[in-house]
């Protein structure tokens, strides 16, 4: 390793104690104390970067065997190996009985066996820790992750100086073990390993297996890291002697921020997972810009609660049209939510609901919206005399409160709606990740009344078998495949069979994202009930969709 450790030299002579100084301050960082009793309390300031204490038995107030029984007493202190120096005989089995890791006799022996039996108690020490609590990876013989962490974290509180932090995945793992085996897929792992362990020896740095099919690397900070990571990659892909393998690596270059290893190694798994599990080897260095982005989602985290309380969170509306007449009419409304930031300005729900699923977080701005939604139709029946029913977003993260139902039936009555007022989208993607569930809970929402609309769909790959089995009133294409429909003939004919797969299901397709007549005209061709989109209008606020709702009355384009 090439961390400059610390060592307290404990003498009250200071000829005894520069002398020492004279032979290791150059290999070490030394400091001192000149009674037992000062050294006692550097110990236990200094208690986790000390590597070692190098001790003179006879000194005023504590001396050295009070010493050494002090700390090998304590738990924490115990670690720290201590050398006595000593010049009589019979001492050093005292000395060892109380649990001194070595001696050194004055006068002093050779400075380079000196220094030999220094290192050699530090390295016992840093070992016998490793020995006694790593569980090493029992396949690639590596740290673990847990261990990883903890001696990277004591090696940082000793030397304190930069380190970078690299995050390794090995791509499309699952699917080597999948096509070539299990025990094939062990060998991929393992050389990957070795190869791992070696780029940490060579540095003076640790590794760790971290996951399945990730590692860690932690290493000394050097300024041309750039260079140095492609050809790291290239080792490591060689070292498998499989072409097929492929490897990425995100890496935190430190810049001098101080960071903890834990935060270090954040940003190099952030890097890490943004890089596409592709067929290629690649890296990629944390940046400014990921920087700029990872602090901008922690505030919008943060300030998620205080934006509810103040509603800067405004509820837009985004109208549906039944086209299967002569003319479209209108019909119902999505309401889609958007944050109105005192110091952003509006913020697109593309940008924070991920954030906010990520964490729970979805579930207080959801149920915002529901009882802001409810109380809009309420207001629309009483100032207008129509009820028009209006879609709210179901996050797959509210799919498993299990008071969803009565929170549903609690502000559709609370605001004298029927719950046939309220449809529910539920995103595709949560029928697929966890069916039993979600088929369960939309049932007891639909024996409550309220109507179910498939969201995204085509998106989560739900099986046919599946779908026939599930419990719902609508499906809505997802914008993709409307987006080209005009120019590729593939994506024209998929919404085709999508339509042909709702007929058989017995419900209304609503398609999404129509912004030109001729995506609507060839929608409406192919079978398609409902179309939302740019084409008729963008989602409004309230006071505009109000001014919508009448214009469209007046024009008899109005449904409800
Ligand atoms: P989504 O539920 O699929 O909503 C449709 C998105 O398509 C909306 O984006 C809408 O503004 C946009 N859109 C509608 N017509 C067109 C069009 O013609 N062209 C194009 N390019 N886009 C169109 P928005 O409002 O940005 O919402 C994005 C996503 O955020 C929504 O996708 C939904 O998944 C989520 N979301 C929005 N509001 C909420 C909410 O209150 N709760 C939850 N859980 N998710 C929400
Ligand atoms: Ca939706
Ligand atoms: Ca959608």
């Amino acid at each position: 390793m090439n961390i400059r450790r610390k060592i307290l030299i404990v003498d009250d002579e200071l000829i005894e104690r520069e002398m020492l100084a004279f032979m290791l301050s150059d290999l070490y960082d030394v400091i001192f104390a000149d009674d037992g009793a000062i050294a006692l309390d550097i110990i236990k300031q200094k208690r986790t970067n000390l590597s070692l204490v190098i001790l003179d038995l006879h000194m005023p107030k504590i001396d050295g065997y009070e010493l050494l029984k002090i700390m090998h007493d304590d738990n924490e202190l115990r670690r720290i190996p201590a050398i006595v120096l000593t010049s009589e005989k019979g001492a050093e089995v005292k000395s060892l009985q109380l649990g001194a890791s070595d001696f050194i006799t004055k006068p002093y022996d050779l400075p380079d066996v000196i220094r030999a039996r220094v290192s050699r108690s530090i390295e016992l020490a840093e070992n016998s820790i490793i020995i006694h609590q790593t569980e090493r990876d029992s396949l690639t013989g590596l740290y673990n992750k847990e261990f990883f962490f903890e001696y990277g974290k004591r090696l940082d509180a000793q030397n304190g100086s930069p380190m970078d932090a690299i995050v390794l995945d090995i791509n499309r793992f699952r699917i080597i073990n999948e096509l070539y085996g299990k025990s094939y897929g062990e060998e991929i792992l393992k050389k990957v390993s070795s190869c791992i362990k070696e780029i940490a020896h060579q540095n003076g740095g640790l590794a760790c297996r971290s996951g399945g099919n990730t590692f860690g690397l932690y290493l000394p900070h050097t300024p041309d890291l750039k260079k140095r990571v492609p050809d790291y990659l290239e080792r490591i892909k060689n070292s498998t002697h499989a072409g097929k393998v492929s490897i990425r690596m995100g890496v935190y270059h430190d810049n001098g921020q101080g960071l903890d290893m834990e935060r270090r190694f954040d940003r190099a798994s952030l890097t890490c997972r943004k890089l596409r599990d592709s067929c290629e080897s690649c890296f990629e260095f944390y940046n400014d810009e990921m920087h700029a982005k990872e602090l901008f989602a922690e505030r919008l985290i943060s300030e998620m609660e205080i934006a509810i309380n103040e509603k800067q969170f405004k509820v837009y509306y985004q109208p549906k049209y039944d086209i299967r007449g002569e003319k479209p009419v209108l019909r119902s409304a999505e309401a889609l939510v958007r944050w109105v930031h005192p110091e952003f300005g509006m913020i697109s729900p593309g940008v924070f609901i991920p954030l906010f699923e990520n964490n729970g977080l979805i579930q207080n701005l959801d149920l915002y919206v529901w009882n802001e939604a409810a109380a809009q139709i309420k207001k629309w029946k009483d100032d207008l005399n129509i009820k028009i029913p209006v879609s709210v977003n179901v996050s797959r993260i509210d799919i498993f409160n299990p008071l969803l139902v009565d929170i549903l039936c609690g502000i559709s009555s609370k605001n004298g709606l029927d719950t046939g007022d309220i449809l529910l989208e539920v995103t595709e993607s949560a029928y697929t990740n966890n069916s039993q569930k979600i088929i369960d809970t939309v049932e007891s929402l639909r024996k409550e009344g309220f109507k179910i609309e498939m969201d995204d769909f085509g998106s989560g790959y739900s099986s046919l078998n599946m779908l026939t089995s599930l419990p719902i009133d609508a499906l809505k294409l997802d914008m993709k495949f409307i987006r080209n429909i005009c120019s590729n003939e593939k994506d024209y004919r998929l919404v085709a069979i999508m339509i042909e797969i709702a007929r058989l299901l017995e419900v209304p397709v609503i398609a999404e994202g129509v912004e030109t007549k001729k995506q609507m005209e060839l929608l409406k061709n192919v079978g398609c009930d409902i179309i939302q989109g740019y084409y008729f209008s963008k989602p409004l606020p309230h006071d505009e969709f109000t001014q919508l709702i009448k214009s469209e009355k007046k024009e008899s384009r109005f449904l409800c």
